[in-house]
């Protein structure tokens, strides 16, 4: 093979042969590629090709991005609808798996398409955006339900959405009086930091609610200068920002990686929320780490991070059973907990157990 040239391309690369011609892929690798882009979305923005070393085959970023021949190799455990969403979908676009929250999935459009993302089924160029019929439909549903608080805007990625059609939605919700917190879901502002203009920022925010941007980023090298400027423009709105990220073999499946990672939120102002432990669509093994794996970063994290940077490690439970964390608990198993007269046994974050002694009786008058 010869040594792969890289130049930043001037526009969104959408198939195997484009990242070709880009020199993110060798050429002789396209035709077998082709069945897997037919299968799933391909996009890179010229902003995340530009943080690709093609020289490194194990580029985090590449990994991430780039279509394999794995990918259509399904595992046996794997699902086209791995967290559930389905059951849990009383209209088209609503997702109401939990009684105070409700996802809307205003489109289905993504401004890259990850190779490991848990909707791969459901996203792509093919179907973008719920209709206008659909829409209204989401939004009645959500509007007779008191129970809601809060809705996520998600997808797909909602802020692809013209900054017209966004602030139109926003409208909507932000008339809706029980709903009091949105919150969009985005890898926007990584993939195309560009985009995050004023007229966007301006569109996320609804009348009277709070607005949260959760941003989407596993690789300290997405937080470029570039990606803290449009983060600290949303901010600057007056909206918080959360992270998520998704733990993936050979992508930030190291301690050094994900501290970097925890600590680059922070610096944009970004409290990182969730670590999602991989879930398990189509062709996504080459992906995955053990509860045990995931269980020892976090171990090591909280280590050596402030606890501004810890994120709370999360399993989406695979047939719509909700989301949990997973630890890892500080407490050794089967210790009589409720019992007051006896002593717990706690580790600290470098394993080492120490005795929490017997606190004795409550004092039944006693006040906080
Ligand atoms: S940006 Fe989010 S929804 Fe879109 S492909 Fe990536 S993980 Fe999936």
């Amino acid at each position: 093979m010869d040594a792969l040239t890289h130049t930043r391309p001037d526009k969104t690369l959408r198939s195997p042969a484009e990242l070709a011609d880009a020199g993110l892929l060798p050429r002789e690798r396209v035709p077998a590629l082709a069945p897997v882009a037919a299968r799933y979305a391909v996009a890179v923005t010229p902003a995340m090709a530009a943080l690709i070393d093609p020289a490194d085959p194990l580029d985090p970023i590449a990994r991430q991005l780039l279509p394999t021949e794995a990918e259509l190799a399904p595992g046996p455990s794997e699902s086209a609808d791995p967290i559930g969403d389905d059951v849990h979908s009383p209209v088209p676009g609503v997702v109401h798996r939990y009684p105070d929250r409700a996802l809307l999935k205003v489109t289905h459009a993504c401004a890259v398409y990850c190779r490991f993302c848990f909707r791969r089924e459901s996203v792509g160029p093919g179907a973008e955006a719920l209709s206008a019929e659909a829409l209204e439909a989401a939004l009645a549903y959500i509007a007779v339900r008191p129970e809601i608080w809060e809705v996520i805007l998600t997808g797909g990625d909602p802020l692809v959405l013209s900054p017209r059609r966004l602030r139109a939605t926003m409208v909507r919700l932000g008339a809706i009086p029980h709903v009091k917190v949105v919150r969009i879901h985005t890898r926007l502002p990584i993939a195309d930091p560009a985009r995050i203009t004023g007229p966007l920022v301006a569109a996320m925010g609804a009348s009277g609610k709070t607005t949260y941007v959760a941003l989407h980023a596993n690789h300290p090298r997405e937080l470029t200068p570039a990606v803290r400027a449009a983060c600290s423009r949303i901010v600057d709105a007056g909206l918080p920002m959360l992270g998520q990220s998704v733990l993936l073999a050979g992508v930030n499946d190291d301690a050094s990686t994900l501290a970097a990672l925890m600590r680059a939120f922070v610096e944009t102002r970004i409290k990182p929320y969730y670590l999602h432990h991989p879930d398990l669509p189509p062709g996504s093994g080459h992906f995955r780490v053990s509860l045990a794996e995931g269980q020892a970063l976090m171990r090591a994290l909280r280590g050596r991070l402030s606890g501004l940077c810890q994120p709370t490690y999360v399993l989406d439970i695979p047939g719509g059973h909700g989301k949990v964390p997973v630890g890892p608990s500080y407490l050794a198993p089967e210790q009589p907990l409720a019992d007051l007269d006896a002593c717990v046994q706690v580790k600290d974050p470098w394993g080492q157990a120490h005795a929490y002694p017997p606190v004795g009786p409550l004092n039944p008058s006693a006040t906080r």
